[in-house]
């Protein structure tokens, strides 16, 4: 039975990946380090800024100073926020989900972004309000793939939950990236993926992928998921 929803954030809810991807080019460029899209999302998307700069400086032989992953992480946050246009876009159908949920169920969000890129964003496109849940970068140790996220998203929604605690099978996951999926179903929830950064067959990891989430109500998503 379904208790809970939690939403990834970027490439699930608003359409930033390319902000995040130009920031994070620019800031390793200033590194001497090349960065194309192909590459950011086989082996960055998905993963927090200073998981990214780790991986990206190990891979290019750099050494790893003290603070100097902090220092990078500030300068691209920075230069998300400024290339942020005034019109960030929802995903198709994300809007009218998350209304819907929300009647019903508590809703959370787990992403691997900052959290001020997160509160920002979600004031400005009308839907903080939904949310008592955001779990962010700063709160986990272990980006996804690692289940941590989830685990810990659903722990603070069982804090204020009356009643039974809502187990991870109960949980509806909503994600757009492998390392999403691979970290929802490691959590043991239920996931859907939708397929606005990677391809459907990139996806098969979850257990249900669409195209959009235009052309799907959450009765339906139920349905595919929760009933048997
Ligand atoms: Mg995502």
């Amino acid at each position: 039975m379904l208790r809970a929803v939690i939403f990834d954030f970027d490439g699930v809810i608003v359409d930033t990946e390319r902000f995040h991807f130009q920031a994070l080019k620019r800031v390793l460029a200033e590194e001497g380090i090349p960065l194309t899209w192909e590459e950011y999302t086989q082996a960055y998307l998905a993963m927090d800024d200073k998981n990214c700069f780790r991986a990206a400086l190990a891979r290019h032989g750099q050494a790893i100073a003290p603070g100097i992953v902090d220092g990078l992480s500030e300068r691209k946050a920075h230069y998300f926020f400024g290339t942020l246009s005034d019109a960030v876009a929802l995903f198709p159908g994300v809007e009218g989900l998350i209304r819907e949920a929300a009647e019903k169920y508590p809703l959370a969000i787990a992403s691997g972004a900052r959290r001020e890129e997160i509160e920002f964003l979600l004031g400005k496109v009308g839907l903080r309000e939904f949310f008592p849940v955001v779990v962010a970068a700063e709160d986990v140790v272990r980006g996804k793939p690692d289940p941590e996220a989830y685990i810990a998203a659903l722990g603070r929604l069982n804090r204020l939950i009356s009643g039974r605690p809502v187990r991870p099978s109960e949980c509806l996951v909503v994600e757009d990236s492998r390392h999403g999926v691979a970290a929802a179903t490691s959590a043991g929830m239920r996931c859907l993926a939708v397929a606005n950064s990677y391809t459907p067959e990139e996806l098969t990891a979850a257990h249900l992928v669409l195209k959009s989430l235009e052309q799907v109500d959450l009765q339906q998503i139920i349905e595919a998921l929760f009933v048997r």
